[in-house]
């Protein structure tokens, strides 16, 4: 397989701070197209992998995983787009196609490990995945986008991973306009997730520790915020939502959300990975049939759904636009939930 470099902005270890460097890209296969990165959100997952947060880096590494561009290139047998077409890459970018999950439209599950766009086995060339935090990139066709045109094509990027990965349990669940849906943590994730909830119809609860953002989320479309070290205000709401989708990063307690929960309802986990301290209370959850569940990004459908959806509705991200060499800053300033609330590389400042 021949490969072409290409510029790239990534780490070396664990605590190296970004730097640019040169990846290599493969030469266009009969399925490919090749896609100028134009602009690439920053998710927290990409702080995660390149400070080896989750074990399992493999270093130099590249993240980016929400990734609108435009296509420069197609390989011979690509149907779907054309030279010029706008495109989204997500977080992944390949699976088997055979497995229950992918014959199913849940490439995310796939029994047989789904390719992701950075840190992850590439099949093709001997070597592992780099993100989007690069000139372009270059994805067999049909775990590549369609962009809606009417939107602005900065503020869509995060709809890759943090629209998907808070569409994708709205939908499963059914949130509708009857449904009660509460958020916590007003970050990437949980200010799209209040967006897209609101936007299917539903009423909207946010749970931030930060009594700063309340004016903020009522902006973004919640109903009501509910301060969670506030203990008064936690029994205020006890028992009433049928979903809620819980974006906290780091390691804390659950508990005291599902007594928030009605009859039936579930706690969607789609931040911390790993044990939870303290360990969950099952008696609330068995008194109240109430269940604790995960989710991770949405396939590739779904994804496109998700697209469609928010251009017919005018959904995008909330975004601070930064050049790529500003990327450490960044990432300090997200440790902090100090975004609002999601930043967005300009990719064209990786040029210069
Ligand atoms: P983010 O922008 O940093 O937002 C996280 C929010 O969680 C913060 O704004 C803050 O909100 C709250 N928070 C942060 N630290 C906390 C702590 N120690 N205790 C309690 N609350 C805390 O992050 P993001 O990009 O939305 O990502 C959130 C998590 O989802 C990350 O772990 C990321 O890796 C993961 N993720 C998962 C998937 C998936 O498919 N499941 C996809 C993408 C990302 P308040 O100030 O309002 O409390
Ligand atoms: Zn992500």
């Amino acid at each position: 397989m021949t490969t072409k470099n290409t510029k790239a902005f990534g780490s070396e270890a664990p605590d190296a701070e970004l730097k640019e460097m040169t990846v290599e890209r493969r030469n266009l296969m009969p399925n490919d197209v090749a896609i100028e990165i134009l602009y690439c959100g920053v998710c927290h997952s990409d702080l995660h992998t390149a400070r080896n947060d989750w074990g399992g880096t493999k270093y130099p590494t590249v993240p980016g995983h929400e990734i609108v561009g435009r296509i420069t290139q197609v390989g011979s047998e690509v149907s779907k787009f054309k030279v010029g077409d706008l495109a989204g890459v997500g977080c992944l970018v390949d699976s088997c196609g055979t497995c229950a999950s992918c014959k199913n439209d849940l490439e995310q599950y796939c029994l047989n490990g789904f390719t992701g766009t950075y840190n992850s086995n590439d099949p093709h060339l001997n070597s592992y995945t780099f993100g989007g935090y690069s000139e372009n990139v270059v994805v067999t066709q049909n775990f590549v986008l369609k962009v809606p045109t009417n939107l602005d094509l900065a503020a869509v990027a995060p709809l890759l991973c943090a629209g998907i990965t808070t569409w994708s349990p709205l939908r499963h669940w059914n949130v509708g306009k009857d449904s009660k849906v509460a958020v916590v943590g007003l970050g990437g994730l949980g200010h799209m997730a209040i967006k897209l909830a609101k936007g299917l119809g539903a009423t909207v609860t946010l749970f931030s520790r930060t009594p700063g953002k309340t004016e903020d989320a009522k902006a973004l479309g919640a109903d009501e915020v509910i301060i969670s070290t506030d203990d008064a205000e936690m029994e205020s709401v006890k028992g009433k939502f049928d979903l809620i989708i819980d974006t906290v990063p780091y390691v804390h307690d659950a508990n005291p959300y599902i007594s928030t929960l009605n009859i039936s309802g579930t706690l969607v986990m789609v931040g911390y990975l790993g044990g939870l301290e303290p360990s969950l209370n099952t008696v609330p959850m068995i008194l109240g049939r109430k269940a604790v569940a995960g989710s991770v990004i949405g396939g590739i459908a779904e994804t496109q759904e998700m697209l469609y959806f928010c251009g017919e509705h005018n959904i995008v991200s909330d975004i601070e636009i930064i050049k790529m060499q500003e990327i450490n800053k960044a990432y300090e300033r997200m440790l902090r939930s100090d975004v609002k609330y999601r930043f967005v590389i300009d990719m064209a400042s990786l040029k210069n």
